[in-house]
């Protein structure tokens, strides 16, 4: 599970190496990573970490010139080598193409990397406070992909879908939001936010898939209840998905971290990043049990590809938060910090916030608030 919270007081004498991959992929993704290698090149030497980066191919563009979307080369030095990973983005054909497939979805399953974690934090003073993390479960429900066509007695199609909710992932993603939820809590003293008392929100729709949802449900409530003591301070809660959907758009500032499985935390995240404006400042982290791999929540976004103007704050909030599944909870507090600082003085800012600076005015405005 989450490595402990490593303290730097006393490190700072001896140099930690790091190496982490760097997969920019496709179209802006080239842009952003720079972005994520700038903000650790620059953390302060409080902290005692040297960094390491190795570029890394996959995507689609890739695949079009090589016919691979993933080598197996980068899989290899992501295991052997890396102590983390940034990933840009990769476009999505609109239509089927013959023998591909995404790079990101074939990776979280070579790496294990089981929970899709996503925050979403709303910029001080621009429409309705926001401060929660969204925990996705990423391997199982109905996105395993066990669908059929099939005939019926009257000739008509039926399609059919399976959807799998198994004890030991919904007991590992439980342990992943009830683990967040504390250790949000213990940065707190630090990074500001909405809410005194951690909580974790359940979400399903055990009323109706009373076995399914139903064991999700009863899963992350049993994990809780079995962990008095650790999860002592933490309040639990549930809310069923269509109600969850209503009252987050009305009064989001009331969730903390929300875990859902796999179908439901992909729509709840991307109508939780409608929340904040631009999806140009929405990090995500692909995590497993000893890896996570960073990546902005948007796409290759071609339209403003070669403009020098993407918005890089959804690559370096997402780089705090592979340093924050790495156990560096510090220096993520310190880029967490300066982003806020940043977008707080609504003064250098790319075009998607409305404003017109770069992506490179904006990373070296936020590598100057690193302290
Ligand atoms: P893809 O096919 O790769 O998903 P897309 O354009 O359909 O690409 P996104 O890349 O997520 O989807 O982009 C959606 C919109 O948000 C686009 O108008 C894009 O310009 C904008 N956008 C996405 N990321 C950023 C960013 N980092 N900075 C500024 N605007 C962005």
């Amino acid at each position: 599970m989450l490595r402990q919270l490593r303290s730097f007081s006393s490190t700072s004498a001896s140099l930690k190496n790091l190496k982490i991959g760097l997969i920019p992929g496709d179209g802006i993704g080239r842009e952003v990573i720079p972005a994520g290698k700038a903000i650790l090149e620059n953390l302060p030497s409080k902290f005692g970490l040297n960094f390491e980066f190795v570029n890394l191919d996959a995507g689609f563009e890739l695949f079009q010139k090589t016919g691979t979307a993933l080598p197996d080369e980068t899989v290899k030095v992501l295991k052997e080598e890396c102590d983390g990973a940034l990933f840009g983005a990769v476009s999505s054909p609109t239509t089927k193409v013959a023998g591909y497939s995404s790079p990101i979805v074939a990776l979280r399953k070579k790496m294990g990397l089981y929970a899709n974690v996503r925050p979403v934090k709303s910029v001080e003073g621009i429409g309705r406070p926001v401060d929660m993390v969204i925990v996705r479960e990423n391997t199982e429900d109905l996105y395993i992909k066990e669908e059929k066509t099939y005939k019926a007695e009257d000739g008509t199609r039926v399609a059919e879908a399976i959807k799998r909710i198994t004890e030991s992932a919904t007991t590992r993603i439980a342990k992943m939001a009830y683990d967040i939820a504390l250790k949000r809590q213990s940065i707190r003293g630090t990074v500001q936010s909405l809410h005194s008392v951690p909580s974790v929100t359940v979400t399903h729709k055990s009323n109706v898939l009373s076995q399914s949802d139903g064991l999700f449900r009863e899963v992350c409530k049993a994990v809780y209840e079995a962990n008095p003591e650790e999860y002592n301070g933490i309040e639990y809660k549930e809310q069923i998905v269509d109600s969850m959907v209503y009252r987050m758009f009305r009064e989001p500032e009331i969730f903390d971290v929300v875990v859902a499985p796999n179908l439901y935390g992909d729509i709840l995240s991307d109508g939780a990043a409608a929340l904040v404006g631009s999806l140009g400042v929405v990090p995500s982290a692909n995590v497993g049990d000893n890896f996570a791999i960073g990546e902005p929540c948007h796409g290759s976004a071609p339209d403003i590809e070669g403009k020098g103007i993407s918005n890089p704050i959804a690559t370096i909030r997402s780089t705090a938060l592979m340093l924050e599944f790495m156990g560096y909870s510090e220096p993520a507090a310190v880029i967490y910090e300066a982003v806020d600082a940043n977008l707080a003085e609504d003064k250098i800012k790319t075009p998607d916030l409305g404003g017109n600076s770069s992506t490179n005015e904006v990373i070296e405005d936020i590598v100057r608030r690193l302290n």
